[in-house]
């Protein structure tokens, strides 16, 4: 049988033979040292594309955001976040059990406003409300279909914050899918943030790692938590490496997963049991809903694994396809012609 056409996320790509052959050939040293070479490079190469003072690499994405809400909240703080955003509903309540905040959630599918935000800041000078001290914006948005944030609105909303003396932080996991949307560069992108997360292991295709970025200050700060939530890790050259190769050779192809997509998007819109909005297709995410006469979604991916295809319930009548290095236009093509079958 052929390989199953893996749609259940841009993380299960492997390391090419170019990008192994990188981490082979790596320097490395103790990153806890601050001797890592590879480590080092990485971290000054994407301090300069985010336009920040200095950036630290962490294990994951999951680690960089639990560091990011405890560096930037106290426990007790209350942080405004997206709906469904990757923080409150993929880190298994990290949120509250590392940084002791909790998340509030604003706006629809992902996206929020400035109004939006300021509406749900607790009024500050009464005891009893808990005080809110960040906000976050995911871009792209996983659940919410990939979709950008709108920059002009990140920009009011981290003025807003800075007015009301609040910190902000982008989860830019797939901030590099945004960049390439959007045709504006990661720098301007995070400019309005105080922290950034970037991942490495999603459609740039390394094995591992995230980094956060922002200032000098920020970033040692971010150093101490990393160690105390036990990710201060040693020869990460190896990972760091893949990280590098994949900034090299990975980025600009995000546009065929893009495109890829597209092409999934809108022949599964043309199924009358898939309901799916065409403008939230801005990036390499899709997720559709189900007719309520259609199979529900654990239905579908039981079905579409035994024809090969691999994809996430999201909900219960929720699916999410994502495309990445490891499926060619063609497997789309065939992935998107098996669920039409499957779904009648
Ligand atoms: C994947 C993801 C993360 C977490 O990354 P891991 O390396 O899987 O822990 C954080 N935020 C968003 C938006 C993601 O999609």
């Amino acid at each position: 049988m052929n390989e199953p056409i893996d749609l259940r996320s841009d993380t299960v790509t492997r390391p090419t033979d170019a990008m192994r052959a990188a981490m082979a050939a790596a320097p490395v040293g103790d990153s806890q040292y601050g001797e890592d070479p590879s480590t080092n490079e990485l971290q000054e190469r994407c301090a300069r594309l985010l336009g920040k003072e200095a950036a630290l690499w962490l294990p994951s994405g999951t680690m960089a955001n639990q560091v990011a809400l405890r560096v930037l909240a106290r426990p007790g703080d209350e942080v405004v976040t997206s709906r469904e955003a990757h923080a409150g509903w993929h880190e298994t309540g990290g949120a509250a059990a590392n940084a002791g905040v909790q998340l509030v959630e604003v706006g629809q599918r992902g996206l929020f406003t400035a109004e939006d935000f300021e509406a749900a800041i607790k009024p500050r000078g009464l005891p009893v409300f808990p005080p809110t001290t960040l906000v976050e914006i995911e871009n792209t948005h996983n659940r919410g279909g990939g979709v950008v944030f709108p920059q002009e609105e990140a920009v009011r909303i981290c003025a807003l914050a800075r007015e009301r003396g609040m910190a902000s932080f982008l989860d830019g996991a797939r901030l590099w899918n945004a960049a390439l949307a959007s045709g504006r560069s990661e720098a301007e992108l995070a400019a309005p943030f105080d922290l950034v997360a970037v991942a490495f292991s999603k459609g740039l295709g390394a094995p591992g790692g995230s980094l956060l970025a922002g200032s000098r200050a920020l970033i040692n700060a971010a150093d101490r938590h990393r160690r105390m939530l036990g990710g201060a890790m040693r020869q990460t050259g190896i990972y760091a490496a893949a990280a590098l190769h994949g900034l090299d050779h990975h980025r600009a192809r995000l546009a065929d997963d893009h495109r890829h997509a597209r092409l999934l998007a809108e022949a599964l819109a043309g199924s009358p049991a898939v309901l799916i909005d065409l403008a939230t297709v801005q990036t390499n995410i899709v997720v559709f809903h189900l007719a309520p006469d259609a199979p529900d979604a654990a239905t579908l991916v039981a079905r579409a694994r035994q024809r090969g295809v691999l994809l996430n319930a999201f909900a219960a009548r929720t699916v999410r396809a994502v495309t990445h290095l490891d499926v060619s236009a063609d497997q789309v093509q065939r992935a998107a012609a098996t669920l039409r079958e499957l779904l009648g």
